[in-house]
């Protein structure tokens, strides 16, 4: 029977199983949390009784709505959860599971393997206590943990407010909100972001709640350095409107959004294009997510788009997989195309309002860490960017640095990597390279004496 693998139980992917499991395909889906809900609706560990109500709010009608769906999906597909995909090669998909290793051979394949955090490497970025902004919500909603007492959200993202919201729902202190772009620049992406009035009157909220709260909010700021000992204590920063400020914490939650996870697609052999708007690198794909050689990509993997955004592109790349295979899918394509252009252009405006600021990299001290994993400074990549005679070869900088080379595969340091090569060349306009996938693309458990069997 034809097959049809799904990578990612987030809303792209369970939207995506959904409508293929109502089709005559035999549907895989596969990911490697040990339940379903991506980012977005990430659930508690099992046992563990978070008042999710409590957490999510507004949130928790959808939250609970996606988790009836993806548990009727679930039970109805071959469902691997807790399995890592590491590599796509000859239409099978590679995969490691609590000590096996197995291939599934596919007709057609969905990627909807969502994105992660994008950080600009800063002075003191990584002392203990400094989290991706992600990292701080993820460990909330999956453990019912904060990360410290006194917490400052910092960066350029939605997720600042949403995120510092939820810390204070659960009894946790907001020492502020830290957003490096201006409010100016919110304002005038507002004619693209009053495409979705929903979304938008959500983070409005989020910020009348944390005023109301006392919780100060500091828009334009520069953030200089995080400061500490043992651990962050501070964040120094210079905001438009007052003098330099020392805020002090216990921890701190960093992020400028996030970066599209497109290894398996470049794996499977997809070409991947530069978007200028959200400043990262995207599978080039038709608007239902065709990516060729029999490839699908949905949701934040294709282009940051959001929850919303991902299930209805879930929904379209099913529908086109099974037009490529001759048979029918219950979707209402035009319907879904307009859904997903408005939640696109929405989250268009969110890019210009919650700017990457990638010119930051060429004031970048040298001693500032570029690659956690591998120990790497500014000032390392700098020097092999200046023996590459004007060209910003990531690739190169990387074999000469091991920059990118490390457990993370350059997922987190990449951005910065980028930019910082860019800024040695000419500036951030030529930030434009861009690390090439290896697979593994995590790391692998291995057996040294053979056996691998459960
Ligand atoms: C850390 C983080 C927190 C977020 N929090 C929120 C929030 O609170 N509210 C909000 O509106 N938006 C949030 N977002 C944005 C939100 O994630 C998305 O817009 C939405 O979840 C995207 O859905 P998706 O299905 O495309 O991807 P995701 O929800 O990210 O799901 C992708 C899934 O693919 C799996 N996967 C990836 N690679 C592999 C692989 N190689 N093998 C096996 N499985 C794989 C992952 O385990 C994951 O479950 C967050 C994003 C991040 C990165």
């Amino acid at each position: 029977m034809t097959r049809v693998v799904v990578v990612g139980a987030g809303p792209a992917g369970i939207a995506a199983a959904d409508v293929l499991s109502r089709a005559a395909v035999e549907v895989t889906l596969i990911d490697e949390a040990e339940r379903p809900g991506g980012q977005y609706h990430r659930a508690p560990a099992s046992g563990l009784q978070l008042d999710m109500r409590r957490l999510l709010d507004a949130a928790h009608a959808s939250y609970a709505a996606f988790h009836a769906q993806a548990a009727s999906v679930c039970a109805r597909v071959d469902y691997r959860p807790a399995t890592l995909v590491w590599g796509v090669h000859g239409r099978a998909v590679h995969l490691a599971a609590r000590g096996f290793a197995q291939s599934v051979g596919y007709d057609a394949l969905v990627l909807a393997t969502g994105a992660t955090d994008r950080v600009m490497p800063l002075p003191g970025w990584t002392l203990p206590g400094v989290f991706t902004l992600g990292g701080a919500q993820a460990v909330l909603k999956d453990q019912g943990c904060l990360i410290g007492r006194r917490v400052v959200f910092c960066g350029s993202s939605p997720l600042l407010y949403l995120a510092a919201v939820q810390y204070l729902r659960a009894g946790g202190k907001v020492a502020a909100v830290i957003d490096t772009t201006r409010f100016a620049e919110k304002l005038r992406a507002l004619p693209d972001m009053l495409a979705a009035p929903g979304v938008l009157g959500q983070g409005l909220r989020h910020m009348a709640a944390l005023k109301r709260r006392g919780v100060p909010i500091l828009h334009g700021a520069t953030i200089d350095a995080f400061e500490g000992k043992a651990r962050v204590s501070a964040v120094r920063c210079t905001s438009p409107d007052s003098a330099p400020l020392r805020v002090a914490c216990d921890a701190v939650a960093y992020g400028h959004g996030l970066r599209p996870e497109t290894q398996l697609a470049e794996l499977a052999g997809c070409t991947l294009r530069f978007d200028p708007v959200q400043r990262v690198h995207v599978p080039e794909t038709d608007p239902d997510g065709r990516a060729g050689h029999a490839i699908y990509v949905a949701g934040d993997g294709g282009s940051i788009g959001g929850g919303q955004a991902a299930a209805v592109s879930g929904r379209l790349a099913a529908a086109a997989a099974l037009h490529d295979l001759g048979l029918a899918a219950d979707v209402d394509v035009a319907a879904s195309r307009a859904s997903l252009a408005r939640l696109r252009r929405f989250q268009k405006g969110v890019a210009a309002a919650f700017r990457w600021p990638g010119e930051r990299a060429a004031a970048l001290d040298d001693a500032v860490i570029l690659c956690r994993c591998e120990n790497v400074t500014v000032g390392e990549v700098r020097a092999a960017i200046a023996l590459q005679d004007g060209v910003a070869d990531v690739n190169r900088a990387k074999a000469a640095t091991r920059c990118g080379m490390g457990r993370c595969q350059g997922r987190f340091c990449g951005a910065g990597l980028a930019e910082v090569a860019a800024a040695c060349v000419g500036g951030h306009d030529h930030g434009r390279d861009r690390l090439r996938v290896q697979t593994p693309i995590k790391p692998l458990p291995m057996a040294l004496a053979g056996d691998l069997s459960p």
